[in-house]
């Protein structure tokens, strides 16, 4: 199957989220249009992603919601799973390692990093934390491919750099600092300090608005 869109693959992650949900739930079909209104796209938008995976429901009950947990698993997820870094235990790492571990069979954090000594060999929700002088080793040795970044801005592009030497093939930073690496490499950028400026922005009143054009 060739690449789906970036876009394709945040709904799919989404409607297999909210199909757990509904499996959970005790309910076994489920109807297009309220995948659809659960996650605020048309049916339409639902239809064309689920036909473009290759399958169809029945009219009359809809979607069987096992077989579509599966099929959108077959898609995101590869059969033995993907091991995950996270560089940087601070607040937030410690927050990413605690909400994603264990959320996700595929999905496992299997080694932290921080450059403080004293954090050296702690746990955090059962991950144990090297330090970043044991980065290139443990990457191999425990197969790890993907990446999640929580050092500060400021020394993002270095470890960016020897974490794609040491053979990472994604990058999931949570820095302010925007990541120049090569286009082989996946990145996804997550600033949330934008994203909350954004949403402060958007939510000015037209007084407000007004003021500060004054
Ligand atoms: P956070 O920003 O996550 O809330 P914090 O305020 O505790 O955490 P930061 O200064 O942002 O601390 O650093 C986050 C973590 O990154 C800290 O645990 C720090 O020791 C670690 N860190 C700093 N520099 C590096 C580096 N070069 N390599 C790996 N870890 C680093």
């Amino acid at each position: 199957m060739k690449k789906l869109p970036d876009k394709t693959i945040e709904r799919l992650s989404m409607y297999r989220r909210n199909l757990i949900l509904c499996l959970s739930q005790g309910k076994k079909y489920i109807y297009s249009h309220e995948l659809a209104n659960d996650l605020h796209i048309t049916p339409v938008q639902v239809r064309r992603d689920i036909m473009l995976i290759g399958y169809s429901g029945t009219l009359r009950k809809g979607y069987d919601v096992e077989e579509m947990i599966k099929l959108i698993g077959t898609i995101i997820d590869t059969e033995q799973g993907k091991n995950v870094a996270v560089i940087g235990v601070g607040n937030l790492g410690r927050a990413i390692i605690s909400y994603i571990n264990g959320k996700r069979s595929k999905l496992k954090i299997v080694a932290a990093f921080d450059s403080d000594s004293e954090k050296s060999g702690k746990l955090y929700a059962g991950v144990r934390v090297f330090h970043l002088k044991e980065l290139e080793t443990q990457i191999l040795e425990k197969n790890i491919s993907i990446a999640i970044l929580t050092v500060p801005g400021d020394v993002a592009e270095e470890i960016a750099e020897r974490l794609i030497t040491a053979g990472i093939k994604g990058i999931l930073n949570y820095t302010p600092r925007p990541l120049n690496i090569p286009s082989h490499i996946y990145l996804e950028e997550y600033d949330m300090i934008t994203s909350i400026e954004k949403v402060a922005y958007h939510s000015k009143s037209a007084e407000e608005m007004n003021y500060s054009y004054r």
